[in-house]
């Protein structure tokens, strides 16, 4: 109760500017409240609420568990989510009630309004980060036709059968022929759990006992602590590193290619950049040396495009002589979260026969997924690369009209790719900036929304938030504020 009496108050003392000082409930902290008829009514029922519950102790009123889940659209929710959802939910409104906070008759209807949407833990959240490809929300959101291919995948479906002479086929194979149409510089593709999945098996297969030869300024730390060379090492393979930090040429290549050598590991920085007296050898001066080479490019753009320059991509990678190439299938393709290997099919091959392909192996929703990110329409994360920015101010401008907020306005920003792509950059944008209180209720809002915080400022930018969920931003800062 004290809790949930600070909190409202210190939100009414945060959102308003003509206050009045008022003893509030929570202990000897004086609480500020509003003084305008509205606000003051439930401000004054609220504490008048709280003044009651402390005479009446009301908690023996508090309905049992199994009175509570006997409700026909709770037994209705058990049949949906299972038993222990509809349990969680209730439970969570008896101890609101035990609380004070709710009271004892309100309490199934608490647990029906508060039943999760799915039997999953994970809560869809609205982007307003302004950042595509956010690492903590999961990178690339699917196109719905990727929903759609996973939900029908989702069964019992043809992913290892051919149905015209009913013998076991190709594992996914449509999302390899797609994959490979779309890269028609491949020979072969194969594809694994992840990008790192896909180094692992390359480094496994191709020089397990023997050495990798690559450039020291391209042992890269990719996120949370992973590191590219502890990865490559942990297969057994020996990195037999070349060059400095800023500069490494060809010749250092072939002064260290030799009998021990697996191949040669080109990785692309993709989230960091050296500037200044600076050289790397590019792919094409790296394939003379009879051994394979091989490029992580991380971010899983299969072909150029003019909005990222500085990005590599698989196409011209494969032109530029590389034998594999390595990719995300959750950064710049927009797809769900694998590892793509695309090259030489001698070397995809041996790669795919591999004892550990077995252990890196997808899923068919991943296969599903994958086939109708590639072979689909222009799934969200290009959607958000390219939004017009004039029409994201339109609609950032509509917003803030419709929020009628003190502290609430429209200011020019900046997005960024993220997901450890792209790092230079800088998408013009709009953001609806509100005063930083507004965090933490909006992350508690139903669904999330989730800003970011620049300057003391909350920022919520609309580039990745469909605009259909509009709506759902302006009641979240409306209840926000409430
Ligand atoms: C992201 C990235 C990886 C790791 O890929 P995951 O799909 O996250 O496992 C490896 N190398 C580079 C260059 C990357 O950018």
């Amino acid at each position: 109760m004290i809790t949930e009496a600070f909190r409202r108050l210190v939100l009414l003392a945060v959102f308003n500017t003509d206050v009045t000082r008022y003893p509030g409930q929570a202990g000897s902290i004086p609480v500020r409240l509003r003084s305008s008829p509205g606000r003051s009514v439930a401000a004054t029922a609220f504490v008048s609420f709280a003044a009651r519950e402390v005479c009446v102790d009301r908690r023996r009123d508090i309905p049992r568990t199994d009175v509570v889940l006997a409700d026909p659209r709770l037994r209705a929710a058990t049949e949906r989510l299972g038993r222990e959802p509809v349990k969680a939910a209730v439970h969570a409104a008896q101890q609101r009630a035990r609380a004070g906070k709710l009271a004892p008759e309100d309490v199934t209807d608490a647990a029906v309004a508060g039943l999760p949407g799915t039997a999953g833990g994970l809560r869809p959240v609205l982007n307003a980060t302004g950042v595509v490809l956010h690492t903590n929300l999961g990178r690339a959101a699917l196109s719905s036709a990727a929903v759609d291919a996973i939900v029908a995948a989702s069964g019992a479906t043809d992913v290892e059968l051919d149905l015209s002479s009913g013998k076991r086929a190709r594992r996914g194979r449509t999302a390899l022929a797609a994959l490979a149409a779309a890269v028609p510089r491949a020979e072969a593709v194969h594809v694994v759990n992840n990008g790192a999945a896909a180094l692992v098996l390359a480094a496994t297969a191709l020089a397990a006992g023997r050495e990798i030869v690559v450039s020291r300024g391209e042992m890269v730390e990719i996120g949370d602590g992973f590191r590219l060379p502890d990865l490559l090492e942990s297969t057994g393979a020996r990195l037999r590193e070349v060059g400095t930090t800023n500069r490494t040429s060809p010749a250092d290549y072939a002064a260290a290619v030799g009998p021990e050598t697996g191949f040669i590991l080109k990785v692309h920085p993709s989230n960091f950049v050296v500037r200044g007296f600076t050289s790397a050898a590019p792919v094409r001066s790296l394939t003379g040396f009879g051994v394979p080479v091989v490029v992580d490019i991380g971010s899983g753009l299969l072909a150029a495009d003019p909005l990222l320059p500085d990005e590599p991509d698989a196409a011209g990678t494969l032109r530029d002589g590389a034998d594999l190439v390595i990719a995300s299938g959750d950064k710049l393709l927009g797809g769900p979260q694998a590892g793509l290997l695309l090259g030489s099919a001698a070397l995809v091959e041996r790669l795919r026969r591999h004892p550990l392909a077995r252990a890196l192996r997808v899923d068919k929703l991943t296969l599903a997924a994958l086939e109708a990110t590639v072979a689909g329409p222009v799934p969200p994360t290009w959607q958000a690369l390219r939004y017009d920015p004039e029409e994201l101010r339109e609609r950032t401008v509509r917003l803030c009209a419709r929020l009628d907020r003190a502290g609430a306005e429209v200011i020019p920003s900046v997005a960024v790719v993220g997901g450890g792509g792209a790092p230079e950059l800088q998408l013009a944008s709009w953001s609806l900036s509100l005063p930083l209180a507004y965090a933490e209720p909006l992350r508690h809002a139903d669904p999330p929304v989730v800003g970011r915080v620049e300057r003391g400022r909350l920022l919520l930018d609309l580039r990745c938030v469909p605009s259909a969920a509009d709506e759902l931003v302006l009641r979240a800062i409306l209840a926000a504020g409430d």
